[in-house]
């Protein structure tokens, strides 16, 4: 696989771009995700011709629509950052984009919970940041995160998925336009969908059935949207439990009692809690192996992304 393009703030690379002259390096990002990723690096406020060192701006108002002001001065920058913006944002279309990293608290570039203060001065944490407002309004299926909420577990796990199944998905439809391609694709990432949401897994069941009745573009369109909303809804330990299951169906006459008995085990110590997800999952891995179960050694869901990345290791 070609290395993945994310869109990511300036700052978080370690660029002194920031209103003070610093930066807010995040190693995880650089370093880890780094190896498997081509970043796109974007500083609202320098490209839209702010200087280094700045004086620090705020949102005030009204959530919904607030304005990006100069804490001191109270200068207006809010319709100069949207000229930017829009026109930033049509670039960044075409850049191939797999998802986008924010930096969290920035009222240009924070994705959710920034602080707008209202008219007596007080902070209300419901605001998002001028630019990445208007680039998650154009792209609304783009993976999105900022880099405080990818240090849980979870959200890191859910967001790298998304990022590598995009980034399949676009080179699955650049190799071949078919409809035989997203009957593959569907094949290959239907346990994976299946551990997020059981309703999109029969959706998308349906919409690959009737692929013909539809014109391609149409039903690439709306598989694409099917894939992208699936995967956004969080997985539980439940939900993967159920999906394990189902694997362990396609090979329960060729186990033996004890492998059986330790992979029922494996799945329900994960189900407890006791155990990451990744121990099971190795198991089934194995079996996979052990046995050529061919059917299901294409299944992403037991590899969706590099072990490198240490995901799924937790409980
Ligand atoms: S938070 Fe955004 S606007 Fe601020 S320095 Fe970082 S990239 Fe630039």
């Amino acid at each position: 696989m070609e290395k993945i393009r994310l869109g990511i703030s300036t700052c978080l690379l370690g660029k002194n771009v920031r209103y003070d002259g610093g930066h807010k390096l995040d190693r995880f990002l650089t370093d880890t995700l780094g190896q498997y990723v081509e970043y796109v690096p974007v500083c609202p406020e320098v490209e839209c011709g702010l200087p280094v060192p700045r004086e620090a701006m705020h949102l005030e108002g009204n959530s919904d629509s607030p304005r990006l002001t100069t804490t001191h001065t109270k200068q207006d920058m809010t319709d100069r950052m949207v000229r930017w913006a829009r026109k930033r944002v049509a670039e960044l279309e075409r850049e191939d984009l797999c998802g986008f990293i924010f930096k969290s608290k920035s009222p240009s570039s924070g994705m959710e919970r920034i602080s707008v203060y209202n008219e007596q001065g007080m902070p209300v944490k419901k605001g998002v940041g001028i630019f990445a407002r208007i680039l998650m309004e154009h792209l609304p299926l783009l993976p999105v995160e900022d880099e405080g909420r990818l240090h849980d577990p979870e959200l890191r796990e859910n967001f790298i998925e998304r990022i590598f199944t995009l980034k399949r998905w676009r080179e699955a439809l650049a190799k071949e336009k078919s409809r035989g391609v997203v009957v593959d694709f569907h094949t290959k990432h239907k346990s994976l969908i299946l551990s997020h949401s059981a309703n999109h897994y029969q959706a998308m069941g349906k919409l690959v059935a009737k692929a013909k009745d539809l014109p391609l573009k149409e039903f690439y369109s709306q598989y694409q949207t099917l894939l992208m909303e699936a995967l956004k809804l969080k997985t539980t330990s439940k939900k993967n439990s159920n999906v394990m299951m189902h694997m362990m169906g396609y090979f329960k006459e060729q186990l033996s009692s004890d492998e059986k008995k330790e992979l029922l085990e494996g799945i329900d110590h994960y189900r407890k809690g006791h155990i990451p997800l990744i121990v099971p999952i190795t198991l089934i891995n194995h079996y996979v192996r052990k046995y050529n179960q061919t059917y299901l050694k294409q299944h992403v869901y037991l590899n969706p992304h590099p072990l490198e990345l240490r995901l799924r290791n937790h409980v």
